[in-house]
């Protein structure tokens, strides 16, 4: 059985630009998990370098301002203070 980790990076490396909502859709977890995907995603950056692959990256975004974050999870924009906010998208190449 591989580890939610392994199975994270299988599914980025096959599909590109997911949301951690869509990774948490695909591998039938549970919503609450999202929290756990996120996590593994940050330490997956390190991971494929290893193997000659990278971890890109689309930052999540204000669908209301269009302020750009800097980190991978957003839920609510520091400068406008709406909460629609475009996910981070993810690719492994
Ligand atoms: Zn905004």
């Amino acid at each position: 059985m591989k580890s939610l980790r392994e199975r994270i990076i299988d599914l980025l490396v096959e599909n590109d630009g997911l949301t951690a909502k869509e990774i948490c859709n695909l591998l039938d977890l549970e919503p609450n998990r999202i929290k756990e995907v996120y996590s593994n995603i940050e330490k997956i950056a390190k991971i494929v370098k290893k193997k000659g692959l990278e971890l890109l990256v689309v930052y999540p975004r204000c669908k209301n301002c269009g302020f750009e974050f800097s980190k991978i999870k957003a839920s609510r924009c520091p400068k406008c203070k709406s909460e629609r906010i475009e996910d981070a998208r993810f690719t492994i190449r």
